[in-house]
């Protein structure tokens, strides 16, 4: 991909990673995801309704979002804990900083976030001199290779294990073997030591109830629960897209989540969080704060159609069917969050201008959005920021010159309203052969000129009805 690095795209960063060809871990996996949400969603009959109804309260809470936020703040206050509100990426990380010099924090262990990563907070925090500590296997690996996730589910997809035992043997000076379990229990080991020594706990959260100030975090390893209960201090960064009405609401996403993203019924933990703890020896940290991330979520919620990416709800069965995701992986994307979500979020987050690619970056199949659980119409999504780049917005100016908008407005003109079509089909043959003659049109300037100097117009043949009529009576006559 092409085009000046904005501030959030590492392009640079992310290419030099990018594989000469994808894995087979990659096909392996999303293959693997995409069989077993099949299994599951055919075991419910009722499952085309649950999409329904989760995209339905996806959609009432978004529309009311500040009532459920507000709602969210008195509770998670009420119990206890602190609330910030991050306007920016910018915001998120020096409240984050803010709250670790207050408590003159050195070591931080997280569990996976997508909110971090948008945010890039572990860089941040390693030019603050302050250790943060990746938790989740795929996280830590990749950590390790100092890229960003390749999946938003499984982040290190594209790594054999032969990659990460090379990789653990060089980071961590041993002989790591190839075997997964093995090393599964090394970074254990690693890990465990950075548990029992941090001061700080930072998690992402997957819903906030706002019923009652509840962070909901599904995972399938043990450290979410671990950094979120062994660290005195707890902090959460949450995109304001993660309120939920209540506790009713979750137990439809909840469905809906792990079917979509691993094929399981259930992830393996499911924990809720609501404020610090109450009492000595209960479970959990001293201190909660959570942070809500806006980082332009407010502004996509003014556009009536590229809203609805602000459903999501982060399963990644989108990138498991993508054809494109699986045959570029990851970090083709060169941005936070990969496959067809990432392609209708990051234009919207970062400004069409920082990500102008992304909205191309499809063949819009729809595979993505017949998986969707929540029904995100992704390639209607799609055609409308390919239509805001091509005649700009409020990020960039138009990337489409303006005689071609000029031809392609009068073309969705004529298609659009039927008599002028009809009269446009009348004219055609009359002013064909005055376009025609000596194929004085190659002879038009620039940008024209790109595309008449190497293709002549062709002579007129027929209307379409015309032709159409002809082709049916030719069918009618092979019939009898
Ligand atoms: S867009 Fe839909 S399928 Fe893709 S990650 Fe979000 S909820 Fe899952």
């Amino acid at each position: 991909m092409s085009g000046a690095a904005p501030a959030f795209i590492d392009f640079e960063k992310y290419s030099e990673h990018v594989p000469a060809s994808i894995p087979a871990a990659v096909q392996q996996a999303t293959n693997r995801f995409v069989a077993g949400r099949a299994a599951r969603a055919a075991e419910l009959p009722q499952w085309e309704q649950l999409r329904q109804i989760g995209s339905d309260i996806r959609l009432h809470t978004i529309e009311n979002m500040d009532v459920y936020l507000t709602r969210l703040e008195q509770k998670v206050v009420s119990a206890g804990g602190y609330v910030h509100w991050a306007e920016t990426a910018e915001d998120a990380q020096r409240i984050v900083l803010q709250i670790a010099k207050e408590h003159k924090v050195k070591k931080v262990v997280k569990s996976k976030s997508m909110a971090t990563e948008e945010i890039h907070l572990n860089r941040f925090l390693e030019l603050a001199d302050i250790e943060a500590i990746e938790t989740d296997l795929g996280e830590y690996i990749i950590q390790l290779a100092g890229t960003g996730p390749s999946h938003i589910i499984v982040p290190a997809v594209h790594l054999k294990k032969e990659e990460i035992a090379a990789l653990f043997s060089e980071k961590l000076h041993m002989d790591a073997p190839t075997d997964p379990v093995e090393l599964a229990r090394i970074a254990r080991e690693v890990l465990r030591e950075k548990f029992l020594n941090a001061e700080m706990g930072i998690s992402g959260g997957n819903f906030l109830v706002a019923e009652t100030g509840t962070l909901v975090m599904v995972t399938n390893e043990g450290n979410g629960r671990m950094c979120t209960t062994m660290p005195d201090l707890h902090v959460a960064v949450v995109g304001i897209d993660k309120v939920i009405p209540d506790w009713e609401s979750l137990t439809v996403f909840l469905k809906l989540l792990a079917r979509s993203a691993t094929g399981q019924k259930l992830s393996t933990y499911t924990q809720f969080i609501t404020g610090p703890r109450r009492e000595e020896g209960e479970f959990g940290p001293k201190e909660f704060h959570l942070i809500l991330l806006d980082n332009g979520r407010s502004k996509i919620l003014k556009d009536p159609v590229g809203r609805d990416v602000l459903k999501c709800i982060r399963c990644g069965a989108c990138a498991n069917v993508c054809p494109v995701y699986k045959n570029v992986g990851g970090f083709a994307y060169g941005s936070f969050i990969s496959g067809p979500i990432g392609a209708i979020l990051t234009p919207q987050i970062l400004g069409t201008q920082a990500a102008r690619e992304l909205p191309f970056a499809s063949t819009l199949c729809g595979a993505c959005a017949d998986v969707c659980p929540v029904k995100i119409p992704i390639p209607t999504i799609l055609r409308h920021l390919r239509r805001r780049v091509a005649e700009g917005d409020e990020f960039s100016l138009p990337a489409m010159p303006a005689p071609i908008r000029t031809i392609a407005g009068l073309t969705s003109l004529a298609l659009a309203w039927n008599w002028i079509y009809r009269i446009g089909a009348r004219l055609l043959p009359v002013v064909n052969p005055f376009f025609r003659r000596d194929n004085w049109l190659s002879g038009m300037p620039y940008p024209l000129s790109r595309w008449t100097k190497i293709r002549p117009l062709p002579p007129f043949s027929a209307r379409f009805r015309q032709w159409w009529n002809i082709r049916s009576a030719r069918e009618k006559e092979s019939s009898r």
